[in-house]
């Protein structure tokens, strides 16, 4: 099936016309090009006010989004920080990236100035400590001692 655009009057291709239900056949009267062709000369003409536009949205959904926020921060106080606490607590345990990072940062290094090599050091230093603890643990607390306190 072809058909024949109105604007540069070439027949094309069906398949070169954009679908519009609005039109007889299903399809617009412009070709496709044609239709790229005038949003592109639309956009132009219209710069400054398609940017104003989208400024103004962006402005109005940036509004949104903060008093949305605020009012769920408010609302789900607690829930937030419990959130929070166990996500922590889970980091520390885990040795997370972040809580790695973190304690490298309260030695004093900027944010800037870490490596993932560093963080990995760290991070391997950390579990050499944890390690020591809790062997340590083990010499002083309920292990030895309390197969001693039992004989
Ligand atoms: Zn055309």
């Amino acid at each position: 099936m072809k058909r024949i655009c109105k604007e540069c009057g070439e027949e094309k291709e069906i398949e070169e016309f954009v679908k519009d239900k609005t039109c007889k056949y299903g399809y617009a009267w412009d070709c496709k090009e044609c239709r790229s062709l005038h949003e592109r000369k639309y956009r132009q003409d219209n710069k400054e006010e398609i940017a104003i536009r989208r400024k103004c949205r962006y402005q109005k959904n940036k509004e949104y989004v903060k008093r949305y926020g605020e009012k769920y921060r408010i609302n789900n106080k607690a829930e937030i920080n419990k959130r929070q606490r166990t996500y922590n607590r889970k980091a520390r345990k885990d040795l997370k990236r972040v809580y790695v990072k973190d304690q490298i940062k309260k030695m004093g290094v900027e944010n800037k100035d870490i490596t993932p090599q560093m963080i990995e050091l760290k991070r391997e230093l950390m579990l050499f400590h944890r390690l020591l603890k809790e062997v340590s643990n083990g010499i002083n607390g309920g292990g030895i001692q309390g197969t001693t306190a039992n004989t």
